[in-house]
């Protein structure tokens, strides 16, 4: 899918995770409640960590949830809502305590269409716009004690499990956008002449398109390896952080090589490698930014000793 249009596969696979955590996490009241219009897609889910003033420092969100009777009411403004545009359901990350970082942090199965919530005007962005991302203030809003998915203390450990999955599935997407990228450059060097030859006979092009092919080969195994530990059961914590990083460059630089092989034509509105650029400049910041892969990687060679891991450092 991502080949035609990662930004609404993105939101798709977004909505059908939300249902798929109901599913697997939620208590019986919630699976009951929330999940058949979910499956069916008679309503759609957003998640909502991120926050005008806080991003990959997700411990430090503002969002307060103060106790109310029977429940919670939530105060706070969330940004970057994918499906928030359209979405009916919300899984928000509020904080409990102020001041007590991850600890405190719970997680609440949010109605979008309760009193209080409203949501601003969009922010116009270079692409990207099936991903309907919105910015969502809360304004005292109630959220029974029957829709608190993760109580605090398990709500940020909960969150991280489950991005190691979506961070995968973006890896996959960042590979579908560069095989299509690929695939046009490729039918299009083919047709294409110049100095009485076709594009792909001169070794400049033709290398530089080798270079892209062999970096989606990596990106493809990364993300099937990544992909494998968790079909497995096993952690996939590096493993996605490593997929995540390695195709989110290889989608920045692969696309804009197959885009330059396709010279002035590839900057015409009715082909896709102007959306598949702005889809990869989204790819390295959903789900963890580029740098966020990176230190996640670095802190796991920080932990080894000679190679191996090491016991005794700090976790
Ligand atoms: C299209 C789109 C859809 C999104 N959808 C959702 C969604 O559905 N739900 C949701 O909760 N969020 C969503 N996000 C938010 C996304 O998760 C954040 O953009 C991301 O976590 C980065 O946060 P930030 O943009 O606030 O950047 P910041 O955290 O402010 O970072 C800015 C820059 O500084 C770098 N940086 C920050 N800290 C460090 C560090 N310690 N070391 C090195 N570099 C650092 C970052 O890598 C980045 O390059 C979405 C974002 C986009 C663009």
């Amino acid at each position: 899918m991502a080949r035609t249009c990662l930004p609404s596969t993105f939101a798709l696979n977004l909505a059908q995770g939300m249902a798929t955590r109901i599913e697997r996490e939620g208590s019986e009241s919630q699976v009951r409640r929330h999940l058949p219009s979910l499956i069916c897609g008679e309503r759609i889910a957003a998640v909502s960590l991120s926050e005008p003033g806080a991003g990959s420092d997700f411990s430090a969100i503002a969002t307060w949830a103060e106790r109310a009777a029977g429940g919670w009411r939530l105060h706070g403004t969330k940004a970057w809502v994918t499906n928030g545009a359209h979405a009916d359901l919300a899984l928000v990350y509020a904080q409990t305590e102020p001041g007590s970082g991850a600890a405190g942090i719970a997680s609440f199965l949010v109605e979008l269409h309760a009193d209080g919530v409203s949501r601003a005007a969009d922010v116009p962005l270079i692409g990207g716009h099936a991903i309907g991302a919105a910015t969502i203030v809360l304004d005292g809003v109630f959220v029974a004690d029957d829709d608190l998915f993760a109580p605090p203390g398990q709500a940020f450990k909960r969150a991280l499990t489950g991005i190691t999955g979506a961070r995968i599935h973006v890896s996959a997407m960042a590979c579908g956008i560069v095989a299509d990228s690929l695939a046009r450059a490729v039918d299009h060097g083919r047709v294409r002449h110049s100095f009485g030859r076709p594009l792909i006979e001169h070794q400049g092009l033709r290398w530089s398109l080798a270079d892209v092919a062999t970096g989606l080969e990596a990106a493809r195994a990364l993300t099937y390896s990544a992909a494998q530990r968790i079909a497995a059961g096993a952690d996939a914590t590096l493993a996605a952080a490593h997929a995540k990083r390695f195709s989110a460059d290889m989608a920045l630089s692969g696309v804009a090589a197959c885009m330059q092989a396709m010279g002035g034509v590839g900057l015409r509105a009715d082909l896709p490698f102007g959306r598949h650029l702005a889809a990869a400049r989204i790819v390295a910041y959903v789900d963890g930014t580029t740098e966020m892969m990176r230190d996640r990687i670095g802190a796991d060679l920080a932990r080894r000793r000679g190679g191996r891991p090491n016991p005794e450092a700090p976790r």
